[in-house]
């Protein structure tokens, strides 16, 4: 990936900054934010940009109203929550483009703070139509995007915008994430393991497979274990299984084998008959589910194994929890992995929404160091090493 540029490479004084930030935050029933991290996450480059006396004007998706409008899913309680966060008024629009937004954006001084209405309730964000680039491009002197969650999507305000409205630069929540993914993925301290786990291989069978080139060991648990264990001929029980994937996991294990590149699978397993708090649990060989079991978290001989390959690794990427985290008794191969990488020496990175909300379940996301703030994203620059939205910005 090339080095791209950042706040800190364009003037910023008297310009308006179009920035696209990620404010797609969980909201109550009542609308009230639940949650406000991603909102936070944004505060460095809105003030920095404001302390260089720069204007700035925030846009973002929440949810998935379909390109219409839909009340539920009005960025007007963000502006409020951000308001706060900044001590500073923040202008809420009602729209994201048109005559009015146009009107406010030009008349915007350095120092004020406009967001825009949900760009989802426009067709034209998910469709990267061109009318509708060209007027969110019009609203602004310079484009920064500090949306890393969204970067893997090609649509309007991620890779449109930005081919037209320059400089584009990288904010500094995006500046971090490249520059973690180069440290860990590009030029790694090695030996470099990956962690994956996560119900399902197909969701992540690319990046494994991308993976394969690129890392000195692989550790695979979580619910795709089981097909990994099905394909080497194992007993399963009623594991999660993805029986079109078997074929492929297969393949997986034969090349890794003929390349020589340890992957680590669950030895043993904490098993049930329901995914359920209550349930009576056994823990078993992976070789010997019973039939009427599913093996829904790694055991603790696999613990042990998984823990004695992290203490080798001097960099470490983790993406997906090794068995159902959310429930107690399955929680515990999930949280002594975390123990391990939070007690390791190594770079440790970590993404994907389960696998930062199990860290920070432990109370050890401090000790970790980098949690990116992306699930889709994440995963995708892991497997081809670039992202729609960041290859959109202008080379330093
Ligand atoms: P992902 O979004 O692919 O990272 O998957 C996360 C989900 O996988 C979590 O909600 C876990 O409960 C689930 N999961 C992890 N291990 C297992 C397992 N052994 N069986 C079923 N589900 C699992």
């Amino acid at each position: 990936m090339n080095r791209k540029k950042t706040l800190e490479d364009v003037q910023l004084r008297g310009k308006r900054a179009l920035v696209r930030v990620d404010f797609n935050v969980p909201l109550d029933p009542n609308g009230n934010i639940t949650d406000d991290t991603r909102i936070r996450a944004t505060l460095p480059t809105i003030n920095h940009i404001l302390d260089n006396g720069g204007g700035v004007i925030l846009m973002s998706h929440l949810g998935r109203p379909k390109g219409k409008p839909d009340k539920a899913l009005s960025l007007a309680p963000v502006a409020r929550r951000l308001s706060r966060l900044l001590k500073l008024p923040v202008r809420w629009m009602p729209d994201c483009v048109g005559e009015e937004v146009l009107k406010v954006a030009k008349e915007l001084k350095p120092g004020e703070v406009i967001l825009l209405e949900n760009l989802r309730f426009h067709p034209g964000e998910k469709d990267n139509e061109a009318a509708f680039v060209r007027s969110l491009a019009g609203l602004a002197d310079l484009y920064v995007d500090d949306a890393f969650a969204t970067a893997h999507r090609a649509h309007a305000s991620v890779v449109g915008v930005p081919a037209v409205l320059k400089p584009a630069v990288a904010g500094f929540l995006v500046q971090n994430e490249i520059e973690y993914f180069h440290r860990a993925m590009e030029e790694p301290v090695r030996p470099l393991v990956a962690i994956l786990g996560g119900a399902k291989v197909s969701d992540k069978i690319k990046t494994i497979t991308s993976l394969m080139d690129r890392v000195d060991k692989i550790i695979i648990g979580g619910g795709m274990a089981f097909t990994f264990l099905k394909s080497m001929g194992y007993r399963v029980g009623r594991s999660l299984v993805e029986d079109d994937m078997v074929d492929l996991a297969t393949s997986i294990l034969q090349q890794a084998r003929s390349r020589a590149l340890p992957l680590y699978l669950p030895v043993d397993c904490v098993a049930a008959s329901a995914v359920d708090e209550k349930t009576k649990t056994m823990v078993v060989p992976t070789q010997e589910i019973p039939d009427d079991q599913m093996g829904l978290d790694i055991g603790p001989a696999s613990i042990t194994l998984f823990k004695e390959v992290i203490e080798t690794a001097r960099t470490i990427v983790w993406n997906g929890p090794m068995g159902v985290f959310e429930l107690s008794p399955f929680s515990q191969g999930t949280f002594s992995i975390v123990d391990a990488l939070a007690r390791s020496n190594a770079l440790t990175i970590l993404g994907g929404g389960d696998t930062d909300v199990a860290v920070h379940a432990t109370g050890n996301s401090d000790k970790i160091d980098y949690i990116s703030t992306g699930g889709g994203a994440f995963l995708m620059l892991l497997e081809k090493g670039d992202l729609p939205g960041i290859s959109a910005l202008d080379d330093a």
